[in-house]
């Protein structure tokens, strides 16, 4: 196995764009090379990305935020300002794994790795965050929902890259949360995820609302119905039945070890309800 460190955005591209075998990237490793340990993954070339200055960047410009694919989870959750603005993904990534776990992982990879069950995207995506990709035509930029394809799959051709991703500029009177439900309260995986997303005009109706389910389908989904729900009304415990409907309404999850399909969807309202308050919280 070849293992390279370049430097450059533009030098890791031609690497990945000229080689001929079996190739992945490398952010933190706390998905890769557990996958490489137990043979799930076999990479001929592995292409480090830490010791690229604007992988590690964690910037704000215009407004928004642009975080590097290989800024850790620990960096992001340190972030004060970051903190503040974005409580939702902040949620979502201070949930993966341990401290030490989140000392590597990066928010990049727990995109790129496309678990249904990943903690971060279902928040990033109520966030309308969006990924920076790059290859060898430039650069391209997608809404988080459409980068991921498929349990494993994103939009990535072989030749591109994951350089950061961009979180919008924070409106006045928003806020955000993400809840999971695990049977164990730490390093476990999401039976189910809600994040929510929610603005509130002055006299406290809900002006604009993204809600984001995760472990219920094949890729974390966007529940539009629910926003509708909300959006254009004072948010009653009428409302809020309503809107749980439609998450419940919108989920599709399998029955596995962790959880029957009935289970989950009974959770998943119960999650949903309490992400929205958490926002709603927050607002307040
Ligand atoms: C003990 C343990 C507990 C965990 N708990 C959780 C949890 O609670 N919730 C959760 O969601 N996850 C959890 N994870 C999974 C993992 O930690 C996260 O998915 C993490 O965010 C992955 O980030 P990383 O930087 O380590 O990615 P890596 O392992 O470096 O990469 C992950 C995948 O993405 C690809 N990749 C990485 N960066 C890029 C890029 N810039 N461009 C293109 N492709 C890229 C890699 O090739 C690889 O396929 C856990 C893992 C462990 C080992």
């Amino acid at each position: 196995m070849q293992y390279e460190s370049p430097k450059s955005i533009d030098d890791a591209i031609s690497l990945i764009s000229n080689a001929s075998g079996n190739t992945r990237i490398l952010a933190g490793g706390t998905d890769l090379l557990v996958q490489m340990q137990s043979q799930v993954a076999d990479p001929d070339l592995v292409v480090d990305i830490k010791n690229i200055k604007e992988m590690k960047e964690f910037k704000k410009e215009d407004g928004a935020y642009v975080i590097g694919a290989a800024v850790t989870g620990m960096e992001i959750a340190e972030h004060e300002e970051f903190v503040k603005d974005w409580p939702g993904v902040v949620d979502g990534v201070k949930l993966i794994g341990s401290i030490q776990i989140k000392g590597r992982a990066s928010m990049g990879g727990n995109l790129c790795n496309a678990s249904p069950a990943a903690d971060s995207i279902p928040a990033m995506i109520a966030s309308g965050a969006f990924a920076i990709i790059a290859g060898p035509d430039g650069r391209r930029e997608v809404l988080v929902e459409d980068f991921i394809k498929g349990p494993g799959k994103t939009t990535l051709k072989s030749n591109e890259i994951l350089v950061s991703i961009k979180l919008p500029l924070k409106k006045q009177n928003s806020s955000g949360a993400y809840l999971r439900f695990t049977p164990r309260t730490e390093m476990d995986i999401a039976v189910v995820g809600v994040g929510v997303n929610i603005t509130l005009s002055d006299s406290g109706i809900c002006e604009d609302a993204k809600i984001s389910i995760g472990a219920v389908a094949e890729k974390a989904l966007v529940v539009e119905d629910a926003a509708s729900a909300l959006i254009g009304n004072k948010i009653t415990e009428e409302i809020i039945e309503d809107y749980i409907e439609k998450v419940r309404a919108s989920a599709r999850p399998i029955n596995d070890k962790r959880g029957t399909v009935e289970f989950r969807i009974q959770v998943i309202g119960v999650i949903a309800k309490r992400a929205l308050n958490m926002a709603l919280e927050r607002i307040r």
